[in-house]
């Protein structure tokens, strides 16, 4: 069974159109990241997909519930999902591990608050008051607060934005663990290391359109783009485009009769073929 199914989904603000006939199908158990610019429309998805924004037209599945349902079944279904939102609202003056607790109580399988605390590196601000927090400290609540529920799906809205490098590894670690335990998410993203680290697959969208939904590998032709095979060639750093970087190099090392200086060989990264997806060129 997929988790999350969306044909034809459209949805403008007057005179803005936002989402222009999406089309998406996301198994459950799978590691989803939509990448796009600022205003390609995701958030806008994603919180049609949340039950939390209303859609024009289109038909929409999640977890096999129309989030524009209401009632009980509607209750039901937000016990199995966990949103962790682009922008949080305030909680006014509770400690972390009171929020926490206070958000468990929502859920009908929540997870040990001291656990999550742990998961997401908040054990030693658990008695520290919500205001108190750092940034990526306040980020990473919310993540706590998105996973609390024990969510069958999750959705992520730029989850990492404002944690430092190592928060960010920690997080990633974490996601690692809940995709082990079948976890489905969905995750928005800028950063393309993020994603190539974490989805199994991503869909690029581009003012209100799916560009491309492929692996992180293979999106755009990156697999079978061409290698660039640079070197130093006295006081020059030479390279050279190609589909044989295997053979390049072996005609350098009989040039060089032995070790290439500086040799790299490099393919073009995600956010390489990402950028020029969207239109972004370097010319
Ligand atoms: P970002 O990466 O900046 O978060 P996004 O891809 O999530 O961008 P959306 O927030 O979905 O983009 O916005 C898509 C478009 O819809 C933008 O042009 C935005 O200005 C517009 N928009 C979004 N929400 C509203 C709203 N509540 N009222 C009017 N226009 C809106």
């Amino acid at each position: 069974m997929n988790a999350i199914e969306v044909s034809g989904l459209t949805k403008s603000y007057g005179a803005v159109h936002a989402v222009q006939g999406i089309d998406l199908t996301i198994a459950t158990g799978e590691i989803f990241a939509l990448l796009g610019p600022n205003g390609a429309g995701k958030t806008t998805t994603v919180e049609i997909l949340e039950g939390f924004r209303s859609r024009d037209s289109g038909d929409v599945r999640v977890l096999g519930f129309d989030p524009r349902e209401e009632g009980k079944a509607a209750r039901q279904w937000r016990n199995r999902i966990g949103i962790v939102l682009q922008s949080t609202s305030d909680s006014g003056d509770l400690t972390v591990v009171e929020t926490i607790e206070h958000f468990s109580g929502y859920y009908s399988h929540p997870r040990h608050v001291e656990e999550v605390i742990h998961s997401v590196g908040l054990e030693e601000k658990s008695g520290a008051l919500i205001r108190t927090l750092s940034g990526g400290q306040r980020r990473r609540l919310d993540v706590a607060l998105g996973i609390i529920g024990n969510p069958e799906l999750l959705f992520l809205d730029e989850p990492t934005t404002g944690f430092d490098p190592e928060a960010r590894r920690a997080f990633w670690a974490l996601i690692e663990r809940l995709r082990g335990d079948g976890t489905t998410i969905l995750l928005t993203t800028h950063y393309l290391d993020e994603a190539e680290a974490l989805a199994g697959r991503v869909g690029v969208i581009n003012e209100g359109k799916i560009v491309e939904v492929s692996t992180p590998t293979e999106l755009g032709g990156r697999s079978t783009a061409q290698a660039l095979v640079s070197w130093r060639d006295g006081a020059e750093i030479k390279s050279e485009a190609t589909d044989n970087p295997t053979f390049v190099v072996s005609k350098l090392t009989a040039q060089f009769n032995g070790e290439i200086p500086e040799l790299t060989v490099t393919r073009p990264s995600l956010e390489d073929i990402y950028l020029k997806m969207i239109g972004v060129t370097h010319e």
